[in-house]
């Protein structure tokens, strides 16, 4: 028995299908893990695939369907192509049902503690979406390990504001050991602020530039965080932040980015081997998210294009967006890409929900395989 190759028609499925039918369920081939499943086999055994709905792995593998979009003719094609899984799977050196439920069920995604990890078949780069829950979301930074030492994506809050601020916000960054919760987390990763190399601000507004920098002392000199880095930021949305008005004065706070030596980038940019800054006007002009890519799989930090998975439906955009018709614009020309590519999406303010892949409900887009924060 095995699950046909759609994501969407899964085990659950087949389990509702039973009930619904008074016959028990039949335990999955997975026992504790996932049901088997040819698109998991797929991403584990054939990385480089970049799409792998049936027709395209079915094309891979030269099978041919007699009937598509027809239970015998996609099962048949699923059939064959579940064979030619288990043939690379033997290449690979699996031997055994265990082995190839342990292959199946190895982690891509692993939670520990609060944050997610990302790993991929190589290990290159291992990009995290910490999700340190404060207040009622999520400061938005993650750290990813690049060959060329670790990337920072924003900085989070930082801890420079007064206590008016703070409580206007209801927001609190204090390390226990470190001078922000940022540099408590990267402790724990075992990592001090000098061993990053490269922060990539997805734009500048405090909630995710304030700790590029910090006060000496807690009321001196602005100093940068992290001096070792270089950081990345779009020179137009430098320039935006620098002209204020009423509506945008409150988001741009001088101290996180006046003393930054940025090195600025226009448009589409690629300031490390595999990790791309790709331009997501709306939120505001220049706002960019960053797609990191490692041994076949994509991970693409959001930030404030989609701040929540509440937010993956087209329509849903925040009030706080100065170009929302922008925004909608962005949303749909970056869904495209990692549809076509099945990224991992993450969710730089949703406390609940770290990251997913994006899917279908009827017409509308929908989180497939949701990461929930620990
Ligand atoms: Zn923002």
């Amino acid at each position: 028995m095995f699950v046909a190759h759609n994501a969407r028609f899964d085990w659950r499925f087949l389990e509702a299908e039973c009930t619904a039918a008074g016959v028990p369920p039949l335990p999955p081939l997975s026992p504790g893990g996932k049901p088997l499943c040819t698109v998991r086999l797929t991403r584990r055994l054939v990385p480089e695939l970049r799409r792998r709905g049936l027709d395209q792995v079915a094309a891979f593998f030269g099978i041919e369907n007699p009937a598509r979009h027809r239970a015998f003719g996609d099962a048949l094609a699923t059939a064959y192509v579940l064979r030619a899984l288990l043939g690379r799977a033997c290449e690979r050196g699996v031997e055994t049902l265990e082995q190839l439920i342990e292959l199946h069920d190895r982690p891509q995604h692993r939670m520990r503690n609060a944050e997610c990890e990302v790993r991929n078949i190589r290990g290159e780069v291992e990009p995290r979406a910490n999700s340190h829950v404060n207040s009622a979301f999520r400061i938005p930074h993650s750290e990813v390990e690049h060959d060329d030492g670790l990337v920072l994506v924003d900085t989070g809050l930082g801890n420079k504001e007064d206590d008016k601020f703070k409580d206007i916000y209801g927001v609190a960054n204090e390390g226990k050991g470190g001078r922000t919760q940022l540099e408590d987390a990267l402790a724990e990763l075992g990592y001090s602020p000098t061993d990053v190399r490269c922060v990539i601000d997805t734009h500048l507004h405090f909630d995710h530039a304030g700790g590029n920098t910090y006060r000496e002392d807690g009321e001196g000199t602005v100093r940068i965080t992290f001096p070792r880095a270089t950081y990345v930021v779009q020179r137009g949305e430098l320039e935006f932040a620098r002209h204020t008005n009423e509506r945008t004065a409150a988001s741009y706070l001088p101290p996180n980015f006046e003393a930054v030596p940025f090195r600025l980038i226009d448009g589409e940019a690629e300031p490390l081997p595999g990790i791309r800054c790709l331009p997501t006007p709306g939120h505001v002009p220049y706002h960019q998210s960053v797609l990191v890519e490692s041994g076949g799989e994509r991970v693409c930090f959001l930030a404030d294009l989609v701040p929540t998975s509440a937010h993956l439906p087209l329509p849903w955009i925040m009030g706080y967006d100065l170009e929302p018709l922008v925004t909608l614009e962005s949303k749909r020309r970056l869904y495209a890409r990692a549809e076509a590519e099945g990224w991992l999406l993450c969710f730089g303010h949703d406390p609940a929900v770290v990251a997913g892949r994006l899917g279908r409900d009827g017409k509308a887009f929908a989180l497939v395989d949701p990461l929930l924060a620990g």
